[in-house]
């Protein structure tokens, strides 16, 4: 039997990696090894996948086992009389293993360098002003906008506040202490040391606010104001106004006058 091992570190959510992983189709844009790739069934043990290599050859079968939802998977060929199983490391076995299985791990520092700079190219750095506590959001937000709510402009002692809604799972918290302030019903978490606000949690809707005001330049790109009927401030700009909530955000997509 023929085994080997490669890692590296990558600056992503298991989440994010996992979306890479599951989009067969879309290996190609990581692994340099694979042309094309169809999985037939759900990203789950026991559905087979085709690939086809790079250099030509025959279409390759293989089947997926092992699957365990962001945290690992096993894929399973048989190639050229031996069995190739690739998870975290590959293990080959039959006639020819060494030599089979050298060829066909050579790459996998390469692939995963790729994977890294596929999975970091989304993912954002969100940090309070002393340093001491960092988010890593993934993907894309579901909204950016303004709240003009009496919750939030309580909580902050601001008119309004500049909000990046994410999936509660692509926001993590990857460094410092972070603490909850409720001032009416949603829990806003602070970076212990220093207080910067980082996000509020949205546990009912399943869903993390994250300071827009602290998004990396370029990254918060507001797309409309909400709860206007609190507000104290109307803010003159060309984005929608609603008096509560859009329609898609269950609203009724009525909008203030100004
Ligand atoms: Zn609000
Ligand atoms: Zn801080």
């Amino acid at each position: 039997m023929f085994t080997t091992e490669s890692a590296i570190d990558i600056a992503a959510t298991p989440e994010r990696v996992w979306a890479l992983w599951a989009d067969v189709p879309g290996w190609p844009r990581w692994n340099a090894g694979v042309a094309r790739a169809a999985l037939h069934g759900p990203f789950a043990s026991g559905s087979a996948f085709d690939m086809q290599l790079p250099d030509g050859g025959p279409l390759l079968h293989s089947t997926l086992i092992d699957v365990v939802p962001n945290e690992r998977f096993t894929d399973e060929t048989a190639f050229e009389g031996v069995v190739v199983r690739v998870t975290y490391r590959t293990e080959v076995e039959g006639p020819g293993a060494a030599e089979i299985g050298a060829g066909v791990s050579g790459d996998f520092p390469d692939v995963l360098a790729v994977l890294k700079r596929v999975a970091e190219a989304s993912a954002m750095e969100v940090a309070c002003r002393c340093g001491a506590a960092r988010l890593l959001i993934d993907g894309t937000p579901v909204a950016q906008l303004y709240c003009h709510c009496d919750d939030c402009r309580a909580a902050h002692d601001a008119a309004y506040v500049a909000a990046s809604i994410h999936p509660a799972g692509a926001v993590r918290v990857v460094q410092g202490d972070l603490v909850a302030r409720v001032v009416q019903t949603t829990p806003r978490m602070a970076c212990a040391t220093c207080g910067t606000h980082l996000f509020s949690e949205l546990a009912d809707m399943g869903l993390r606010s994250v300071n827009g005001f602290r998004l990396p330049p370029g990254r918060f790109a507001p797309q409309f104001h909400i709860q206007c009927q609190h507000a104290v401030l109307p803010v003159r700009d060309d984005l929608p106004h609603y008096q509560a909530f859009p329609a898609a955000f269950g609203g009724s997509d009525a909008c203030v006058t100004w």
